[in-house]
């Protein structure tokens, strides 16, 4: 029986896990084109599988490029309307949304938790990070301000105005398939600017519940779109259209790379959140139980596909292996399963874990040591065919080794112990990813040396992430361009327009055209 996301979602309550495996029912969702919830113009729909037990959840959409067209023609016609109706006006669609999402988080936890496989409490942590981004954006209606800057004269003036791009595209990830589809709409449309939204196809429905509370907080037909459909058969068409002006992408480096090659047709702006290879760095002088509580969270967070989870352990040798046997006694203690009773649930599919442990064999068969994981948890006929695995530790060692190199996106980190400050430094800047860092010392100059020369958009000293929504997230290198939050990152929706004014009156002087030849006029 088909059913609406969200109805679904509120006859399934709490309790929703236990009525998996029989009974189950399986949700549909359309996309909004020109504010109609509308089928795919080919009538194809594609399926969601659930990661807690790889059955499957529902059917979206297989969005074509007619689809694409009529999303952007329609967010390209309503800019003109929206962007004139002034920032204050705007931010009221803001905070009705957040109120929206705020009385019907209950449903929102939910479907966080069955369609990308969260545990309770980090699904909610997400909706927090929802409501606070929505507050924080909303705020800033009153803060969107421009220069006046003195022109050649006394009596010119340079008026440099923000005005919104026009038509956005924002294409998001599935790791935080809410936060990062509420931090592009809401600064998008705060500014002016009109948006398609095209989620990841392993969370389509995650971005439907979103969109719809911009909707039913009364946001204007046309203004928020949503396309949904494989980024493969689509997404070359969204990024190429000469009608969209910005494109707001998070996801991985090569779809970043690809999604610029194809931009530079239209010259449209970029902002480009990509991978992340975070170095977690335990210098001898740490609090040790601060440092270890970061790392479990930095390292199993969302069971480790965050772009700021902590990837690579270089601990001090004087305490290394003090850190790692406290390090796997407390991972012991992580329980790994049912998302409502479990500190990890599974990863996003099964893609994603035969990466993980294909990484983790070839980690294997070449000598590293696995301390603890390294597997698949038994966790009984209930959850067999989820995408479970167990947090893993490995001794590595080895600073060229793809456990060191590549973004892995799982429970499992590599360690090695360090010594010197400098080596460890350059160890730590020795990736092509630029995102998050953390460094755990008692020490000023060890967290000055640090923090001068760290290559990252992010360094959190003493504590864990995530970032917040009014400091400016940002990476080096692959980790792409541009940024999310604080002022920096409202203001990458807005570009500068320079009203150059002179008001004298008086006859101009141009020093190099003669006066001469205008003797005959008045
Ligand atoms: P992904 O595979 O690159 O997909 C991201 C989005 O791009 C999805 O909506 C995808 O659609 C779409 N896409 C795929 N091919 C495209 C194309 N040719 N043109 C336009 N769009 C296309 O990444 P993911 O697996 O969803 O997310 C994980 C990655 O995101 C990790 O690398 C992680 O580090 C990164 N991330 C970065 C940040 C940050 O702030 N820096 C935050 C979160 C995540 P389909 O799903 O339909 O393919």
């Amino acid at each position: 029986m088909a059913q609406t996301m969200w109805q679904f979602a509120k006859y399934l309550g709490n309790l929703f896990i236990d009525c998996l495996p029989s009974n189950r029912l399986i949700m549909e969702m359309k996309m909004l084109i020109k504010g109609e919830w509308v089928e795919s113009s080919e009538r194809v729909k594609m399926k969601k599988f659930s990661p807690v037990d790889g059955k499957i959840l529902g059917y979206f959409q297989a969005g074509t490029k007619e689809d694409v067209d009529d999303a952007i023609d329609a967010a390209e016609e309503s800019f003109g309307r929206w962007s004139e109706i002034g920032s204050l006006e705007r931010s009221k669609y803001i905070y009705k949304a957040k109120e929206l999402i705020e009385s019907n988080r209950n449903e929102l936890e939910n479907l966080l938790i069955l369609e990308n496989g969260k545990v309770v409490k980090q699904a909610k942590e997400e909706v927090d990070g929802v409501i606070d981004q929505l507050q924080y954006y909303a705020e800033f209606a009153r803060k969107i301000t421009g220069d006046i800057v003195e022109g050649s004269s006394s009596s010119r003036k340079i008026f440099q105005y923000k005005v919104p791009y026009g038509v956005v595209v924002a294409i998001t990830p599935w790791n935080f398939p809410a936060g990062m589809v509420a931090r592009k709409i809401a600064p998008a449309l705060l500014t002016g600017n009109t948006v398609v939204v095209k989620p990841s196809s392993d969370t389509p429905f995650t971005a439907e519940w979103i969109v719809r509370k911009f909707v039913e907080a009364g946001v204007p037909s046309g203004v928020l779109n949503l396309v949904t459909g494989k980024g493969g058969d689509i997404g070359d068409h969204i990024v190429e259209h000469k009608k969209v002006s910005l494109i707001t992408m998070t996801g991985s480096t090569s779809t970043g790379q690809n999604i610029m090659k194809n931009a530079s047709s239209n010259m449209a702006k970029l902002i480009l959140e990509l991978g992340g290879k975070a170095p977690f760095i335990v210098w001898k002088d740490a609090n040790i139980k601060n440092a270890m509580k970061s790392l479990i969270w930095a390292k199993f967070w969302n069971s480790g596909q965050s772009c700021v989870a902590a990837e690579r352990l270089y601990v001090h040798e004087d305490i290394y292996n003090d850190f790692i046997e406290k390090f796997v006694a407390v991972t012991k203690g992580l329980k790994v399963g049912d998302p409502y009773t479990s500190d990890m649930g599974p990863l996003i599919n099964k893609n994603a874990l035969q990466a993980t442990e294909g990484v983790v064999k070839s980690a294997m068969d070449s000598g590293s040591k696995v301390l603890y994981g390294g597997k698949k948890p038994e966790l009984g006929e209930k959850y067999q065919n989820g995408y479970f695995y167990e947090p893993t530790i490995i001794d590595d060692r080895n600073q060229k080794s793809p456990l060191f190199q590549e973004e892995i996106f799982s429970p499992v980190i590599a360690a090695m112990p360090v010594s010197d400050p400098d080596e460890t430094l350059s160890l730590a800047n020795d990736s092509k990813y630029g995102l998050a860092s953390y460094l755990f010392t008692e020490s000023p100059e060890i967290m000055f040396k640090f923090s001068d020369s760290i290559k990252f958009g992010e360094l959190y000293v003493n504590m864990p992430g995530p970032e917040a929504s009014q400091g400016y997230h940002t990476g080096f290198r692959l980790t792409g361009q541009g940024g999310e939050g604080s002022k920096y990152g409202i203001e990458e929706y807005v570009k500068l327009k320079n009203i150059y004014v002179e008001y004298s009156g008086k006859e101009l002087t141009i020093p190099t055209i003669d006066d001469e030849l205008f003797k005959y006029m008045s």
